[in-house]
């Protein structure tokens, strides 16, 4: 069975968001853990986190993806952004053991002039800082559009951050199909093409999510602007085929497209899920 759903608020709690999945035949969600711009994050209420387990049970959610917030930039040059991003990191990380097990995903972050490698570095240093042994969380690095000084852009950059993090068993990719679409990877033409070369650079071993995303600009455009399943360039067929490809079919699928309410999503899940049976 195809595993898929949709970013929802979190505002209403854990239970709130499990029930609003069900309700669009989601069988797991994302979520922001606090404020996308930043900002503190609710308490966590024990019953909420008690009523999400029994309904998540039976509704067959397994997995969720928590997303952290835009602005932490564990690659800022400035000390405060630095001090923001390893304060805000190591916080949601003790709060995803509410919900042991889950999976984590955060924007690298932009290397603003430094250079890529100096990005890379600050990135591996916080993850050094704020993995401890025995979280059960997965915390995942997301592939991205390469726009502006955005690192992570290539294959090899997302390598290299691993590649310096001490306790590497806890982190994993989540790709995205817009970001990838964006940094010239063409997961339209030649999907098999971009997941070997995920496997010699990465590892597909690593990959642990995918935020299915159509993309409003053209193959290699650096930009980041998502679109609807099917109105952007990558087009429905591609990206159905993303979700049925036999190294990602079983990979938990997040909908972050522009929707005005929650019945596009529910639209968009019945027909991803219509081809993929
Ligand atoms: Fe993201
Ligand atoms: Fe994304
Ligand atoms: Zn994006």
């Amino acid at each position: 069975m195809l595993t898929i759903g949709c970013h929802l608020s979190s505002s209403k709690g854990y239970e709130a968001m499990a029930r609003a999945a069900a309700s669009i035949d989601a069988d797991t969600f994302q979520f922001f853990t606090r404020n996308p711009r930043g900002g503190k994050a609710k308490a966590i209420d024990p019953a909420d986190v008690a009523a999400f387990e029994r309904r998540a049970a039976e509704e067959g959610i397994d997995v969720i993806l928590a997303h952290a917030p835009y602005t932490l930039n564990p690659a800022a040059a400035d000390a405060r952004v630095q001090d923001f991003a390893r304060a805000t990191f190591a916080d949601d990380l003790a709060r995803m053991e509410a919900t042991p097990g889950q999976l984590y995903n955060f924007h690298p972050g932009s290397h603003v002039k430094q250079g890529a490698d100096v990005g890379i570095a600050k990135i591996a240093a916080v993850l050094n800082e704020v993995l401890a042994p025995g979280q059960t969380t997965t915390v995942l690095l997301e592939t991205m559009a390469g726009k502006g000084t955005e690192v992570g852009g290539r294959f090899e950059e997302l390598a290299a951050i691993i590649g310096q993090v001490e306790l590497d068993g806890q982190v994993g990719v989540c790709l995205d199909t817009c970001h990838v679409w964006d940094a010239g990877y063409d997961i339209a033409g030649d999907l098999d093409g971009v997941l070997e070369e995920f496997d010699r650079v990465i590892g597909l071993g690593r990959l642990r999510a995918v935020h299915l995303n159509d993309s409003l600009n053209p193959l290699g455009a650096r930009k980041d602007r998502h679109a609807a399943i099917g109105e952007g360039h990558i087009g429905f067929e591609a990206l159905s085929a993303v979700t049925r490809h036999e190294a990602l079919r079983s990979l938990p699928f997040f909908l972050e497209t522009p929707h005005d309410d929650i019945s596009g999503y529910a639209d968009e899940i019945a027909r991803l899920r219509a081809a993929w049976e």
